[in-house]
């Protein structure tokens, strides 16, 4: 039951399939072959008689027309002592006995020896004498002139033939069970040697495999064609954990582009909110500065008026930097593309930090190889982010600033190093998210990285932030040295601009 509800095993496949009808065939040979012996055994053993037989019908011939009955018999005793004759019986032809040996007379019936004799004619039949199966043979017996004188009766036991045919019987038979277990056994043992231990074998690993080693592989051995199953199977486990890593692969992926999208939606609808802020707090600032400016011009410069005015005027100086701030963020994508030397960038952005860098008594060292290379950017936006981040690194406390730069395979890497307190590693994810601060309420408004990022990635870089060799941070700006869906060409006009960079107001 088990054996067909599980499906039946290779060995039995071959058992029923091979084997069996092996034997069957072997069987069906062997019983044909037997009949054929059986029969020739049982025409020989006829012949045997038919050959006694007429070895002795001349001298009984004579015998009988002489009238010598003591010959008669002589002759057949002579027969009866050559053995295998059952009974030997002469009649005349009459069908009356005249002589007999062996086996006490058959008793047939006379007429129908008489008929026999009158037949002239040779037979032979098995019947019953005194309960034994006999083959009776019957010889007719001819006088001088050829007339019938008489029937000659020659038998012999069938037990005879059938001992001998049930001796070579039961020889096949054993010969057969013999033949067939040893055949059995060698098939067996060749099935487990060729093929079932490496099948096994295989069975094993997969079950090791389902049970978790997902790293074991069959080991490919055996016939050629349970190797390249090993071996297709062993394939297939690769290309599973390929496409499996694969698939990993492309989920994290997805994860991140979705990721980058959410960010740039959220950085879209902050940047159309700060564009409307900024754009209505503009104008009432303007008044705001212009009354005060006025108003200041009256004042007495001694006086508590005044001093009040110029705070009025400084905070909302304060305030339109912030708003600017707003609108570079909001800023979309109006840019003004040129050929740029990175040196000239730089240049552009220490100079317009002047001032600043001389209140903090820093020094900014320009490590990168003037007049650096060629890039294809919009230089007023691209040198907002180089002052973005050394102002940051002035803000933070770093004194001494570095600018370095480098070109590899169409990219340009800026890095802008400070030896200030460096960037604690758990705010860096959150570092270029807009309003991300860690300074006080008044003093940052964490707009100028977000900016550097929204500049840099509307290049088609990247920024990354890392421990600087300086002692602070690092921030790491890759750009394209030509965005690929920049719309400027190579040509000579455009390129010739690129030394014309100014620095921005
Ligand atoms: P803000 O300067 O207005 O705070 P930013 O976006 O420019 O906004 O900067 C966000 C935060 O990043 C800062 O508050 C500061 O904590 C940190 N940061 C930026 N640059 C540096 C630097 N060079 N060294 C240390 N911290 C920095």
């Amino acid at each position: 039951m088990t054996l067909w509800h599980q499906g039946y095993s290779l060995r039995w496949a071959l058992i029923l399939r091979v084997l069996l009808p092996l034997l069957v065939a072997m069987s069906l040979v062997t019983v044909a072959g037997l009949r054929t012996m059986e029969s020739a055994i049982e025409t020989r053993m006829k012949e045997d008689v038919e050959l006694v037989a007429r070895a002795i019908r001349l001298p009984i011939s004579d015998s009988l027309e002489r009238g010598e009955q003591g010959n008669v018999r002589q002759a057949l005793e002579s027969v009866f002592r050559i053995g295998r004759v059952y009974g030997a019986y002469v009649y005349d032809d009459a069908g009356d006995l005249v002589a007999a040996v062996g086996a006490v007379n058959p008793t047939p019936e006379s007429r129908e020896l008489a008929d026999r004799a009158a037949d002239g004619e040779r037979s032979g039949d098995y019947e019953q004498i005194q309960g034994q199966e006999v083959y009776s043979y019957f010889e007719p017996l001819t006088d001088s002139s050829g007339r019938i004188s008489g029937l000659l009766q020659v038998t012999r036991r069938e037990s005879d033939f059938r001992d001998d045919i049930e001796r070579l019987r039961l020889q096949a038979v054993a010969f057969m069970g013999a033949a067939g277990g040893v055949i059995t056994l060698l098939v067996l043992w060749g099935h487990r040697g060729a093929i079932g231990r490496h099948l096994a074998g295989l069975t094993r690993s997969m079950a090791r495999i389902e049970a978790g080693e997902r790293d074991h592989r069959a080991v490919a051995e055996g016939p050629k064609e349970v190797r390249s199953m090993s071996t297709a199977f062993n394939t297939m486990l690769n290309s599973m954990e390929a496409a499996e890593q694969e698939i990993a692969r492309r989920r994290s992926e997805q994860a991140r582009l979705e990721d980058e999208l959410r960010h740039a939606e959220k950085l879209a609808a902050i940047g159309r909110l700060a564009a409307g802020v900024a754009h209505e707090l503009g104008t009432p600032l303007s008044v705001i500065d212009g009354k005060a400016q006025r108003a200041l011009r009256q004042a007495d410069s001694e006086s508590r008026q005044h001093r009040a005015l110029e705070q009025i005027r400084s905070e909302v100086a304060r305030m339109e930097h912030i708003v600017r701030q707003l609108l570079e963020f909001a800023r979309s994508a109006s840019r003004q593309l040129r050929w740029t030397r990175v040196g000239d960038l730089t240049g552009a952005a220490l100079s317009s930090l002047e001032d600043v860098l001389h209140d903090h008594g820093a020094s900014v060292q320009v490590r990168g190889e003037m007049p650096g290379p060629e890039i294809y950017v919009d230089p007023v936006r691209i040198e907002q982010v180089l002052v973005n981040l050394l102002r940051n690194a002035l803000q933070a406390g770093a004194t001494q600033l570095g600018v370095d730069w480098s070109e590899d395979n169409g990219w340009i890497t800026v890095c802008v190093d400070d030896n200030g307190p460096g960037v604690a590693e758990d705010i860096r994810p959150r570092l270029f998210e807009p309003f991300f601060t860690t300074k006080t309420v008044g003093k940052g408004t964490g707009l100028g990285l977000a900016v550097v990022h929204g500049i840099v990635t509307e290049h088609g870089g990247g920024i990354a932030i890392e421990q600087s060799p300086d002692g602070g941070a690092r921030f790491r700006v890759k750009l394209p040295r030509q965005a690929p869906n920049s719309e400027g060409s190579d040509d000579d006009q455009e390129h010739g601009e690129a030394g014309g960079t100014s620095s921005p107001g």
